[in-house]
C-alpha cells in the first residue's frame, strides 16, 4: 500500500509545536504536488483553522489511523518562499516561540484569513479583434465614439484603466456604446507597475570621499554587515540611496526597514524622488486589503523597493539585492510582546541566508552593533563631516546645582532662548515626559496620587484636565483635595510637555509654542501638520518629547535644549546611560543643519559625571568605549548573553513560584557556574502594573549556544508543569528592555 502524504502544519496556537495532518483526497493531476510554504485548512479541537505546511513528509510519529485529513489545501504554490519559511523557523527555535505564532506575525492578516494570494485586478477596455481593424470613419455620425475609438486605437494593445476615465474626460455613454457594437471588451487585469528607462527622477548627489569609500565597500554579491556611522547630517541617507540605485540596476529589490513611518515622512519621501521605481510602503496605517497587496507586489516583483518597519523583516522579495535598516539603535527593531523577536538581528540572519548586503546606519549604534564593528565582526563605514554646508552644533552644559529655576528652567536657558529667538532662530525644547506635571502631591501630608493598579504615579494632564496612568491607562478626574486631609493645598510636581509649553508661551508670547508629543499629534495628519508648519521658517517653540528626536529634519532650529540629562544616569536598567546618550545626540543632532550654526545647551545637576563629560567633550565613540569597558566589568551584553524569563498574576506567589521552579528545573539541568549564571526570582522593577504582579528570573552565559542548549530542554519541561498554565509567562531573548 503506498505511504499516504502527510503535511506538518504549523498552526496560529500558543503550543511550540507542528501538526501532522493527512493530505486531502482531492488531489488533481493538474494542481502541482504540496510544497512547504502552502496554506491549508485543518480541523483543530472543535475550530477550523488556516495553517501553512511547514514540511510534506511520509512518515509521522502518530498513528495513521489517528491523523485527520486537511479539509482544504489554499494554495497551489506556496505563499511562503522557502528562505521566509527559514527564516521563521530560525526565529521559532532561537526566540523558543511557537512557529505557528512567527508565521502570524510574518504573514498579512488577510491571507492568515484564507483570502485568495493574488495581486488586486483593476476594471479596463480593450479594444476586440473587430475594433482593432473597424475604421474610425464608420463612427462619423457619433464623433464622441468616433473621438473614442481613435484613442483606443492609438494606445492599443495598452487597455484604458478605469481608474483614468475621469482624468482623459471620456464619455461613460461613447464606451457604452461601443461596447454594444462590439467592439471593446471589459477586462479585469492586474496592471503592471511603471519601470520608464530612465531609474532616476533626480541626479545623485557628487559624494564626499568618506560617503564614496563607504559606498564601495559594499560588496553587492555577498554576505556583510556594515555599520554605516554618522552624525545626523552626515549624508547617511545618501549612501543608502546610491547603494539602492546600483541594486536596482542590477534588477534587484532593496528592503528598507525605519523605526517609524508615520513619524518621518520625509524619509519615504526623499525614496520617492529619487527613483522613478515602483515602492511599496508598509505603514501601520494600512488597512489588510492594502497590506496584503502591498505584501504579494514585493513578493511578485511589482515593486523595487519595499520600505517598512519591524515586521517587514519578514516581507517575501522575488530578487533580493540588500537590507538597510535605518536608525538601527532604535528600541521599535526589537518586539516587546508576545514574539519578542529583533529585526536588525533577524536581518542579519537573513541577508547571511540569502547573500546579500545588510547596512545598519545609525549616528548613535547600539552597543551590541558598535562593539560588533569595533571587533572586526561587522565593517565599519565612518563618516566624520556633516554633508552640504552645515557645521557641527556647540554643546555646552548648564549646572542646574544651587541655580534658581522657572518651572525647570535655568536663566541662562532662557537667556539664550530669547536671544535665539530674537535672532529669527527656532528654538527646541526637548523634556521626555508628556502630560502636565508627573504627579500630584499634598503639601499638607504628603500624599502622593497613585495609580490603584500599578507601582506607578499618575501623570497631571491639562488638555484635557484628568489624571492618567501611562502604564495602565487608567484615568480619573482631577481632584481638588487631598483624600487623606482634606487639605486644597494640592501641588503639581515635576515638569511634563504641557507644562513647559504654558510657561515659555507666557514667557515668549510674541512666539508660537508647538508641542509634540503623543497627546499633541494623535490626529492622522497632525504630525505633518507641524512639521509643514515649523519649515515655514518663522520663530517658534518647539517643545516635545522624543518624538522630536526622530529624523526630522528642521533646518531653522538653531539652539536646542535639552531640559533634564539626569534621567537615565539613574535607570535602574543596565542600558539606561546608552538610551541617554543615543537620545540626547538624536536631539542634538536636530541642531543648525542649514546654513546657521546651531548650539544645544544640556542642564544637569550631575555635570561632573564622567559619562556626561566623555559623551560631550569627546563624542559617541569614547562614550560608547567607556560603557563597553564598564559591561566587560560588570560582565553584561554584548559580553554576555541574556535571557529574561518573566511571569506575572494576580497574586504575587503565583509568579513567583513559576519562576523558582524554573530556576530548580534550570540548575538541575545545568547547575550555576561562572559560564551560566542564574539570577532571581526577583520582582520586577515596577512590580504591579495592570493589575497583576510581575516577577522575572534572568540567566547570562558567556555562551550563546550553552544558553539554547539549556533553555529548550528547560521550557519543554515549564510547558509540562501545571503550574504554568496557571501563570502567564513568556520568554525573552536578548532582552532589550529589562522591565
Ligand atoms: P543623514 O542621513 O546622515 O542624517 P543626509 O543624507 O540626510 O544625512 O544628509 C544631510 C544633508 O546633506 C541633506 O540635505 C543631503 O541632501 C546633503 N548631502 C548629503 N550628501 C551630500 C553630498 N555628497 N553633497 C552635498 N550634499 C549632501
Ligand atoms: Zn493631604
Ligand atoms: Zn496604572
Amino acid at each position: 500500500m503506498p505511504v499516504p502524504e502527510i503535511y506538518a502544519v504549523a498552526l496560529p496556537t500558543p503550543l511550540r509545536k507542528t501538526f501532522d495532518y493527512l493530505a486531502g483526497e482531492d488531489c488533481h493531476p493538474e494542481i502541482p504536488p504540496a510544497e512547504p510554504g502552502i496554506r491549508v485548512e485543518v480541523r483543530f479541537g472543535n475550530q477550523t483553522l488556516i495553517g501553512i505546511v511547514v514540511e510534506v513528509k511520509h512518515s509521522s510519529d502518530w498513528d495513521l489511523d489517528k491523523l485527520k485529513p486537511v479539509q482544504r489545501r489554499l494554495d497551489e504554490t506556496p505563499v511562503l518562499p522557502a528562505e521566509v519559511l527559514q527564516l521563521c523557523r530560525w526565529a521559532a527555535t532561537y526566540y523558543h516561540h511557537p512557529l505557528g505564532e512567527v508565521m502570524a506575525a510574518a504573514i498579512p492578516t488577510a491571507l492568515r484569513q484564507g483570502e485568495a494570494a493574488q495581486l488586486e485586478q483593476e476594471k479596463a477596455w480593450q479594444l476586440s479583434a473587430s475594433g482593432v481593424d473597424c475604421p474610425a470613419t464608420e463612427l462619423k455620425r457619433a464623433p464622441k465614439q468616433q473621438a473614442l475609438l481613435q484613442r483606443l486605437q492609438q494606445l492599443h494593445p495598452e487597455p484604458l484603466w478605469h481608474r483614468d476615465l475621469a482624468l482623459q474626460d471620456i464619455s461613460p455613454a461613447a464606451l457604452k456604446a461601443l461596447a454594444e457594437k462590439g467592439l471593446l471588451d471589459t477586462i479585469a487585469i492586474t496592471p503592471s507597475p511603471e519601470r520608464p528607462p530612465q531609474l532616476l527622477r533626480e541626479a545623485s548627489l557628487v559624494l564626499n570621499d568618506q560617503q564614496a569609500e563607504a559606498l564601495a565597500t559594499i560588496a553587492p554579491n555577498e554576505f556583510n554587515c556594515h555599520l554605516l556611522y554618522g552624525t545626523t547630517g552626515s549624508g547617511k541617507t545618501e549612501v543608502y540611496l546610491q547603494a539602492i540605485e546600483r541594486v536596482l540596476e542590477r534588477g534587484r529589490q532593496a528592503l528598507v526597514l525605519i523605526p517609524e513611518i508615520g513619524l518621518t515622512p520625509q524619509t519615504v519621501g526623499r525614496f520617492r524622488q529619487r527613483f522613478q521605481r515602483p515602492i511599496a510602503v508598509l505603514h501601520s496605517n494600512l488597512n489588510d486589503r492594502e497590506r496584503k497587496q502591498a505584501w504579494l507586489q514585493a513578493s511578485q516583483g511589482e515593486v523595487d523597493i519595499i520600505i517598512g518597519t519591524r515586521s517587514a523583516i519578514f516581507t517575501p522579495l522575488k530578487a533580493p539585492g540588500i537590507v538597510i535598516l535605518d536608525e538601527e539603535h532604535d528600541l521599535s527593531f526589537k518586539q516587546q510582546e508576545g514574539f519578542r523577536y529583533s529585526a536588525r538581528d533577524l536581518a542579519a540572519i537573513r541577508c547571511q541566508k540569502l547573500e546579500i548586503p545588510l547596512l545598519l546606519g545609525s549616528a548613535t549604534p547600539a552597543l551590541e552593533t558598535y562593539f560588533n564593528a569595533r571587533s572586526g565582526r561587522y565593517r565599519l563605514l565612518t563618516l566624520t563631516r556633516r554633508a552640504g554646508n552645515a557645521r557641527p552644533p556647540t554643546v555646552e552644559l548648564i549646572d542646574l546645582r544651587r541655580q534658581a529655576l522657572q518651572e525647570g528652567l535655568s536663566q541662562p536657558l532662557l537667556d539664550s532662548m530669547e536671544q535665539h529667538l530674537h535672532a529669527g532662530g527656532q528654538v527646541l525644547v526637548f523634556l521626555n515626559r508628556r502630560g502636565f506635571a508627573p504627579t500630584l502631591m499634598c503639601h499638607d501630608c504628603g500624599w502622593l496620587c497613585q495609580c490603584r493598579h500599578c507601582d506607578a504615579r499618575l501623570t497631571v494632564h491639562q488638555y484635557p484636565a484628568h489624571l492618567h496612568c501611562h502604564h495602565c491607562d487608567y484615568q480619573r478626574p482631577l481632584i481638588s483635595q487631598c483624600p487623606t486631609c482634606n487639605s486644597r493645598e494640592l501641588h503639581c510636581v515635576g515638569q511634563g510637555t504641557e507644562r513647559t509649553e504654558s510657561v515659555l508661551q507666557e514667557r515668549f508670547p510674541d512666539f508660537p509654542v508647538i508641542r509634540v508629543d503623543r497627546d499633541s499629534t494623535r490626529q492622522k495628519h497632525a504630525m505633518r501638520d507641524i512639521v509643514e508648519r515649523v519649515n515655514e521658517g518663522n520663530p517658534c517653540l518647539l517643545v516635545g518629547t522624543q518624538m522630536l528626536a526622530k529624523g526630522h529634519h528642521f533646518p531653522n532650529v538653531t539652539l536646542v535644549a535639552i531640559i533634564d540629562a539626569d534621567g537615565g544616569l539613574f535607570s535602574t536598567d543596565f542600558r539606561g546611560p546608552e538610551r541617554m546618550g543615543q537620545l540626547m545626540l538624536q536631539v542634538a543632532g536636530r541642531a543648525g543643519r542649514a546654513e546657521r550654526p546651531g548650539k544645544v545647551l544640556i542642564q544637569s545637576h550631575l555635570c561632573d559625571h564622567p559619562l556626561l563629560q566623555t559623551l560631550i567633550r569627546q563624542g559617541y565613540s569614547a562614550f560608547a568605549d567607556q560603557l563597553l569597558r564598564e559591561r566587560h566589568l560588570a560582565q553584561l551584553p554584548p559580553f554576555r548573553h541574556m535571557v529574561l524569563l518573566r511571569a506575572e498574576s494576580k497574586r504575587s506567589e503565583n509568579a513567583h513560584e513559576l519562576l523558582q521552579l524554573a530556576r530548580q528545573i534550570a540548575e538541575h539541568l545545568c547547575p550555576s557556574s561562572p559560564e551560566l549564571q542564574y539570577l532571581g526570582p526577583l520582582p520586577a522593577p515596577m512590580e504591579k502594573r495592570n493589575q497583576r504582579f510581575r516577577h522575572q528570573l534572568q540567566i547570562s552565559a558567556s555562551n550563546r549556544a550553552q544558553l539554547h542548549r539549556l533553555l529548550q530542554p528547560l521550557i519543554a519541561q515549564l510547558d509540562q508543569h501545571p503550574l504554568s498554565r496557571r501563570t502567564r509567562w513568556s520568554v525573552d531573548v536578548d532582552p532589550q528592555d529589562m522591565a
